[in-house]
């Protein structure tokens, strides 16, 4: 829906003069960008974690205000994910979303369903900390900062090359791997 050529939402009161276009809503049914890349509110820090989690690439940073936010969904065709809908009425916003839930693992499943994202999961290849594209390293080259039974039981390991932080199939993967699981099964729904 469109008020005066700018996308609005159905709770949006219509002002007098206002020219109003409404367009069914398909299987799409909100313009977007070519690749589904995001950027996220300052206050959505463990929705990020989670979308980078599971492969998605997510600009993040607890200190970038309202404009800087808006201006980088702008100039990179990124979608802003905010629970401020104000942010998303600003004019340069163009792709954006509200999560309804102020709960984290709803609100993946929110952001997932609505972007129709199952498809596209590819978990463990992003830093969680600063999103960049991680490399698989040998055990030798990150065997000083490994702790001694990290180095006794794993071999595979995966390093960012952004911020040098090192990953490895810890007992935190199988936790997260069944929490993506739960989010596919419940995506598909
Ligand atoms: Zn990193």
């Amino acid at each position: 829906m469109l008020a005066n050529e700018r996308m609005v939402r159905f709770e949006y009161q219509v002002q007098h003069g206002d020219t109003i276009s409404v367009y069914p809503a398909a299987a799409g049914d909100e313009p977007l960008p070519a690749d589904l890349r995001f950027v996220l509110d300052n206050h959505l820090g463990r929705l990020a974690a989670y979308l980078r989690m599971l492969g998605f690439d997510v600009i993040y940073h607890p200190d970038y205000d309202d404009q800087v936010l808006a201006e980088i969904s702008a100039g990179e065709e990124r979608i802003l994910l905010t629970r401020d809908r104000r942010l998303l009425m600003r004019k340069i916003v163009r792709y954006g979303y509200c999560p309804r839930s102020l709960e984290s693992h709803q609100q993946v499943l929110e952001v997932l369903r609505r972007y129709n994202l199952a498809e596209k999961i590819a978990p463990f290849r992003r830093c969680l900390r600063c999103n960049h594209l991680l490399e698989l390293v040998r055990k030798d080259e990150v065997l000083d900062r490994l702790e001694p039974l990290t180095r006794l039981y794993y071999d595979e390991f995966h390093r960012c090359p952004a911020c040098g932080q090192v990953y490895w199939k810890g007992s935190h993967y199988e936790r997260m791997l069944v929490l993506i699981e739960r989010m596919r099964r419940d995506q598909a729904r």
